[in-house]
């Protein structure tokens, strides 16, 4: 049988190669953080392309969490939340999640892949309306499907395009207006402000994705209501542990307390998956109580993006505006992107080169990510690479 499947596999793979879009997997052989070690290169590579906002992944207060909770609570928890999944400090970390966001209650989930999957279809009907941004998440998308709720879909973060959408969807029983906080490919921060006076004039719901913004964004990291002054407005948020806060595993979606109620009662991947480990929620509630202690993880942050920034514009590069750690660097043409970044990798620096259809045609780029975890050091020999390789590809003069 699987002969005719077999050639037909081999084709699919054959295509993706010549598209140039098959993915190869570097493999690490240290802790995730700013210096890593991976296989066929001798000595450090620095890297700029993992979610490691806050340096976290390898914080020796989270390890320590992670074995303590492993020694009071154990491995694994064999089972879903609600057969006999959940612990004391599952109900703990749900708490932490909701104070941080100041939300009313949160749920966990094993992915933020797994929060957006499972939020749409227990709360919308087909006549309903999803309003979603054109550069939304795919677990967002995918969410999206599983329900039977009539789509609308508007320009990145365009405000004409998502009122138009409004004024459409203005025969459905409810609406809800969707985004991702912050874009992965541009570091953009969604309009949040405009976005909910929008919501407000025409009675729809506000859900907005923090995975790229949660930790990063806001005065204190707080995420989009704090940077956009919307504590209340927002509806649902969902989340992910796997980025800003740990970069282990889990998702979250945190909100509005019936909202959260009814997920427990009917979201799919809630109640047919399993329960997220006692180490990482160990881990997890650390990383609140360290963020509630003190803000020097998201200062250095923020501090780093503006010195790289800086360098950068001044050195000739062309930099997409950010408010985020993502700092997409503008090389327009695909292979230009691609020699860029092998030759960064010579350089010791990893960084990813985007370019379509990941990005739009003619948007190549390298993108940038930083981290609290990052010293000047680093900093300063990845921008003294750019101007190399910028320099030989002729990017910069
Ligand atoms: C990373 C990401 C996800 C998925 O999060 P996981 O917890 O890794 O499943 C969902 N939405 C957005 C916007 C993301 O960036």
């Amino acid at each position: 049988m699987y002969g005719k499947m077999k050639n037909h596999l081999a084709e699919e793979l054959q295509n993706i190669e010549a598209a140039g879009l098959y993915k190869r997997e570097r493999i690490i052989t240290s802790p995730q953080k700013a210096n890593i070690t991976v296989e066929g290169r001798e000595g450090k590579v620095l890297n700029f392309c993992a979610n490691n906002y806050l340096g976290l992944s390898d914080h020796p207060r989270l390890i320590e969490a992670a074995k303590k909770a492993m020694d009071e609570r154990g491995y694994g928890m064999s089972s879903v939340r609600f057969i006999c999944g959940t612990q004391d400090i599952h109900k703990e970390l749900e708490k932490a999640i909701s104070n941080y966001f100041h939300t009313e209650d949160t749920i966990l989930y094993a992915a933020c892949f797994d929060a957006n999957g499972g939020v749409f279809e227990p709360m919308f009907t087909e006549e309903d309306a999803i309003i979603s941004d054109s550069l939304n998440h795919a677990s967002i998308i995918d969410g999206v499907r599983l329900c039977k709720a009539k789509r609308y879909r508007y320009a990145n973060a365009d405000m004409a395009d998502l009122e138009r959408c409004l004024q459409e969807a203005q025969a459905q029983r409810f609406r809800i207006v969707v985004t991702d906080g912050v874009f992965s490919m541009d570091g953009n921060v969604a309009p949040m402000d405009q976005i909910c006076a929008l919501a407000e004039k025409y009675d729809a719901l506000v859900m907005v994705d923090e995975c790229h913004s949660a930790g990063v964004v806001g005065q204190t990291g707080r995420g989009v209501s704090e940077q956009f002054d919307c504590y209340g407005k927002i509806d649902i948020y969902t989340g992910t542990l796997g980025k800003a806060f740990g970069g282990a595993i889990g998702g979250f979606t945190t909100g509005r307390k019936e909202i959260i109620e009814l997920l427990r009662q009917r979201s799919r991947p809630y109640l047919f998956s399993n329960s997220i480990p006692p180490a990482v929620v160990g881990a997890s509630l650390e990383v609140f109580e360290m963020l509630a202690e003190s803000n020097e993880l998201h200062d250095q942050l923020v501090e780093n993006v503006q010195y790289f920034r800086t360098k950068m514009i001044e050195a000739g590069f062309d930099i997409k505006p950010t408010q985020s750690a993502i700092c997409a660097v503008m090389l327009y043409d695909a292979k230009l992107s691609q020699d860029f970044a092998a030759k960064m990798i010579e350089e010791g620096i990893y960084v990813t080169g985007f370019y379509y259809p990941v990005v739009p045609k003619d948007q190549a780029r390298i993108r940038v990510q930083l981290s609290a975890g990052h010293n000047r050091e680093d900093l300063d020999q990845a921008i003294a690479a750019f101007i190399k390789v910028g320099k030989e590809l002729k990017v910069i003069k």
